[in-house]
Formats: structure tokens, C-alpha cells, sequence
């Protein structure tokens, strides 16, 4: 294989060339962050805008380069999944946002679920059904306190494998969250046929929906439908009032977004939960 790969590179351009480089240099610092826990994650708390309470975070993946900083997750996951290093790093992500969400569970008391985020290849390339069976039982974290999101792209897949995947994973108690609903395939039919608990509107819709005719039709044909399914749903990229107050007169259950409050650090996020707990 590494033969093969060798004759490819004969085929690049120079442009291309020094892009499979910056991979690869990408992809070797991945690796190394990946040893030495160069990774951490910010949660962003999720509200419900009737009770202004905070039900759940979503995980949010950062890389804590020693010179660089923080780096934005956009620009990795995408290597992350097209070298498979997704598997390993999103298996961190994972037992790390449940043993954090434990802790605050049973340490300080507060009521607040985790989501996390999935990627399609840690479906179809590991064994996420019993990677969330072990770390559920490992940091004590109640099921239903669990998220996973996964997006519409991962529906279309092997349909029957991950269907039965799906339905264990509901069984186990853990709730399932389409992400950057509406921005995927078309066919609805599959909320139908997968066992899925909730709906994320995507940021692209929210964004405009106090000015544009077809955003706000858009957005309320989603929660009409979710209604009348049962689903629930959840609004991502509120950034204002104006925004919160026409999804919650719509009876949106659940806004995230930077209205409420940025992704944060475990101990921010503790700092600013407790407050809340005590006004
Ligand atoms: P996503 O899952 O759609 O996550 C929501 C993104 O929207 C986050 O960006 C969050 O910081 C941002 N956001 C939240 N509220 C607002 C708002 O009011 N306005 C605006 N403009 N943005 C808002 P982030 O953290 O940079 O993550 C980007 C993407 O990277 C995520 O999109 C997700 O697809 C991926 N990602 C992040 N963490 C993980 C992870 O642990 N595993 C996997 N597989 N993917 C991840
Ligand atoms: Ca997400
Ligand atoms: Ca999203
Ligand atoms: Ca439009």
C-alpha cells in the first residue's frame, strides 16, 4: 500500500502536491496530539427558553496546540475522519464528556445531560454500541442522560446495519439527535424508520428567521412536524432575543446557541451552572 502510495504522488500537481503534504503534516501532528492529549472539549449548554433552565451541553472538540492554541474543530475533523483517527479521537470524546457529565451529575448536583457528537465512520468502522455500553457503565452516567448526534448522511448508509446499531442504542436509554437537520437528504421517510428522539435545526435556518419568509416557514413546518411525531427539537445558533423569543412562542423545547451562551470550559461551565442554580 505504501508502494502504491508513493506512484500516486508522481501523478499531483505541484499544487496538489504540497496539498497532500499540509495532510500529511496534519495528520502526523493529529496523531501526536492525539498521545499526548493535546484534545479537550468545550460544552455549550442547551435551554429550555420556558423554564430558562439548562438541560443539557454539547461536547465540543478543541485542539490545544502548545503554539498554536486552540484550533478550531473544522480544522480537523475532516482530516480526523478521512484518515480513520476519528475512531480513537472520538473515543476519548467520548468517555472524557461522560465522565465530566457524571461528575456533575453526582458531585455537584446539577441536572445537565451531555451530547456528542458522532461521525458516520465511527459507525460503520468501530463498535459504537458497545463503546457507549462500556463507558456508560464505567463513569456511571444515566443513559437517558446521553445524547448521541448523529447526522442525516449516516442514514443512507449500510440502512440495516445501522438500524439495528440505532435500536440498541435507544434501548440502552440513550437519546438520538439528528444534527444540522434540514441541510441533508431530502426523504424524510427515514425519521419513520429510525428510532430518532430529536430534531437540531440547523444554524443556516435560525439565522435569518426574523427576516426571511422561507427560513421561518421552514423552521415552523420543522417543529409542526416534530409535534406531531414526537420528536423534540432543538434550535442551534440562536445568537439574539428576537430569535429566542419567536422559537419559544412557537413552542421550540429546547435553544442553544451564543444568546445564551458561548461553548465553554468544564470549569466555566460549572462556575456558570452553579450560578444559575442559586439565583
Ligand atoms: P456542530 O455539531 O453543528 O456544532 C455547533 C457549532 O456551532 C459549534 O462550532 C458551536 O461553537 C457553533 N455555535 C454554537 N452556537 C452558535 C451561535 O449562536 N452562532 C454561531 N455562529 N455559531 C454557534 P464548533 O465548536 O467550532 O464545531 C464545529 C463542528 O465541528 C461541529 O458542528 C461538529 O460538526 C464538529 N465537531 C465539534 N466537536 C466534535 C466532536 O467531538 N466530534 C465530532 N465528530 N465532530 C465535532
Ligand atoms: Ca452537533
Ligand atoms: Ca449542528
Ligand atoms: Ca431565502
Amino acid at each position: 500500500a505504501k508502494e502504491m502510495g508513493r506512484n500516486t504522488y508522481s501523478f499531483f500537481t505541484p499544487e496538489m502536491n504540497s496539498r497532500a503534504q499540509e495532510r500529511h503534516t496534519l495528520e502526523v501532528a493529529l496523531h501526536k496530539a492525539l498521545e499526548k492529549k493535546h484534545f479537550l472539549l468545550h460544552y455549550q449548554p442547551i435551554v429550555d427558553p420556558h423554564t430558562q433552565t439548562v438541560v443539557s451541553t454539547e461536547a465540543l472538540v478543541r485542539w490545544n496546540d502548545p503554539e498554536k492554541g486552540l484550533i478550531s474543530p473544522e480544522k480537523f475533523i475532516p482530516a480526523a475522519e478521512d484518515t480513520g483517527l476519528i475512531v480513537p479521537m472520538g473515543e476519548w470524546i467520548l468517555r472524557q464528556a461522560c465522565a465530566d457529565a457524571a461528575h456533575w451529575q453526582q458531585e455537584e448536583g446539577l441536572n445537565v445531560g451531555v451530547s456528542v457528537n458522532l461521525s458516520s465512520r465511527q459507525f460503520m468502522r468501530s463498535d459504537i454500541y458497545g463503546l457507549v455500553k462500556d463507558v456508560l457503565k464505567e463513569s456511571g452516567l444515566p443513559a437517558s442522560k446521553l445524547t448521541l448526534e448523529i447526522t442525516e448522511s449516516l442514514l443512507v448508509e449500510d440502512e440495516n446495519e445501522i438500524l439495528k446499531t440505532l435500536r440498541k442504542l435507544r434501548d440502552l436509554g440513550v437519546l438520538l439527535s439528528i444534527d444540522d437537520f434540514g441541510t441533508g437528504y431530502s426523504s424524510l421517510s427515514y425519521l419513520k424508520r429510525f428510532p430518532i428522539t430529536t430534531l437540531k435545526i440547523d444554524r443556516s435556518f435560525i439565522c435569518d428567521i426574523l427576516s426571511d419568509n422561507e427560513d421561518a416557514a421552514l423552521t415552523q413546518a420543522i417543529l409542526s412536524m416534530a409535534k406531531s411525531m414526537n420528536l423534540k427539537v432543538v434550535a442551534e445558533g440562536v445568537e439574539n432575543a428576537g430569535q429566542a423569543e419567536y422559537l419559544k412562542e412557537r413552542q421550540c423545547d429546547l435553544i442553544q446557541g451564543f444568546y445564551y451562551s458561548k461553548p465553554l470550559a468544564l470549569e466555566d461551565l460549572l462556575l456558570s451552572l452553579k450560578q444559575k442554580k442559586l439565583s
